[in-house]
């Protein structure tokens, strides 16, 4: 069985079924989002990549954060803005898996542009 959609990362379908991940950021009053369909292969590589900057979250909620940016390490108190950054993994078989993050603003503003955020509009 081949996936329905392509896997959103390399861009092709794949044998068997993709995986999802959806990131938010956090900004003030905003909020930016996506959802992504991938395969396992660019899941595991992207989680990877992200596993310092991402803290998972586990039953005792989110983890005491030093007030640094978890990217950097910038003193994000000392930057006019700073982001948090939720993720969301759904991996076959396994439970929802959900990460935080504190970022400076640039790290915020990386994190939106890689991933191409979108600006959820307010209901009002
Ligand atoms: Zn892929
Ligand atoms: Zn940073």
């Amino acid at each position: 069985m081949v996936s329905v959609y392509p896997c959103e990362i390399h861009g092709s379908r794949i044998r068997g079924a993709l995986e999802g991940i959806r990131i938010t950021l956090l900004r003030g009053d905003d909020r930016y989002s996506r959802r992504l369909r991938v395969c396992p292969s660019d899941l595991t590589e992207l989680l990877r990549t992200h596993s310092e900057e991402w803290i998972r979250v586990d039953d005792d909620g989110l983890a005491t954060l030093d007030g640094l940016c978890t990217s950097c390490g910038t003193d994000e108190n000392a930057t006019r803005f700073s982001d948090q950054v939720f993720v969301y993994v759904w991996r076959r078989g396994q439970p929802q898996d959900e990460f935080y993050g504190a970022l400076c603003y640039s790290c915020g503003e990386r994190l939106r542009k890689d991933f191409a955020l979108v600006k959820e509009e307010h209901r009002l």
